[in-house]
Parts: structure tokens; C-alpha cells; sequence
């Protein structure tokens, strides 16, 4: 498990984005309010309907369920996950692989996930405190490719091996140049 958090793969913010996670120092709606309950109320800002606690924020508030299933579909489609890897789905989505497994790219998944957890929490963080509605999917989408070109970028040599093998996001044209197919 902190092996995903030391690599040097990762998108620095969605690194403090897991390391909060992992060690509970999110602030979530409840806890602000016991805080200050005039500033802060306990529901969610994103959806209005349920108290807010970080499993809710991350895992099953209804408006991320849906940016959280199309992950889920975009791993499916191009980096070959099959039903059998979401049978601890809430456990993959919320600390990732913390091993290897064949056939499947498990440090690019991890570095992917780690950005929709990132995405969500900044959504959540525009939405309690400037309440201002993100596009998840576009804010994911960007960080992505922009992290995948600085990976490019830094890992050359090695690039190709370990970050599209067994994946289907992204390609070297035959200049080198990264193009993204999503
Ligand atoms: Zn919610």
C-alpha cells in the first residue's frame, strides 16, 4: 500500500490527496461542523442529501458514483480490467493494486485511480468552498494526459514498457511523440 504512495510515478497533489486518505485528515462535513456549525453544515455539498463523511465523499456520494463508473469503464475498455478485479472494488478504488497482477498494467491503473481520487476531492473542495460545480470528467481527463506527457518526458527509455503495456490509453507515434486515444 505505500509502495503506490512512494512511486515515482505519481501526480504529486493526487499523492497528498491519497496520503490525506490514508491517514483520515480529510475535513469532511461532519467534522467541520462539530468545528464551527455556523460556517459548516454536516450534508454533503455536492449532492445535498447525505451526511458527509469520507467514505461518502469518496466512495458513495450518487453525483461522484457516476464519474466514478466511467472509470471504472475506461479501465474495462482499455487496460483490461475484467469483473474478477472489481470484486474489492471499494478497496482498489480507494487505495489501488498494492500488487502486481499479469496481464494487467497495474502501475498506470494506480496512477489513474489515484488522479479520480485527486478529482474528486478537488470537485468536492470547489463545490463545499468557492460552491462552484467542476467538470470531473474533463478535470481527470486533462491531468491525465498532462501527467502521462511529463512521464513520457522523464522515464524515456522505459516509458513504452511501463506505462502502455497492456493498455490501450495511449500510444508512440512513430516520431515519439505521446498520443492519447481517449
Ligand atoms: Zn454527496
Amino acid at each position: 500500500m505505500c509502495k503506490n504512495i512512494n512511486s515515482p510515478y505519481a501526480h504529486s497533489f493526487a499523492n497528498n490527496t491519497d496520503f490525506k486518505i490514508r491517514h483520515r485528515q480529510i475535513f469532511s462535513g461532519i467534522i467541520l461542523h462539530q468545528m464551527n456549525s455556523v460556517s459548516y453544515e454536516r450534508v454533503c455539498t455536492v449532492c445535498n442529501k447525505n451526511d458527509e463523511t469520507l467514505e461518502h465523499i469518496f466512495l458513495t456520494c450518487p453525483i461522484c458514483e457516476v464519474f466514478i463508473a466511467r472509470v471504472q469503464n475506461l479501465l474495462t475498455d482499455n487496460c483490461k480490467l475484467s469483473s474478477k478485479d472489481f470484486t474489492d472494488w471499494d478497496w482498489t478504488w480507494l487505495f489501488g493494486f498494492s500488487h502486481k497482477k499479469g496481464g494487467i498494467n497495474t502501475t498506470l491503473i494506480n496512477i489513474l485511480l489515484s488522479i479520480a481520487r485527486h478529482t474528486i476531492f478537488i470537485a468536492r473542495n470547489y463545490a463545499l468552498f468557492e460552491d462552484v460545480q467542476i467538470n470531473r470528467w474533463l478535470f481527470f481527463t486533462s491531468m491525465v494526459k498532462s501527467h502521462l506527457r511529463l512521464l513520457k518526458d522523464a522515464f524515456k527509455a522505459t516509458f513504452q514498457e511501463t506505462f502502455l503495456a497492456n493498455s490501450s490509453l495511449c500510444e508512440l507515434d512513430q516520431s515519439g511523440e505521446l498520443m492519447l486515444l481517449f
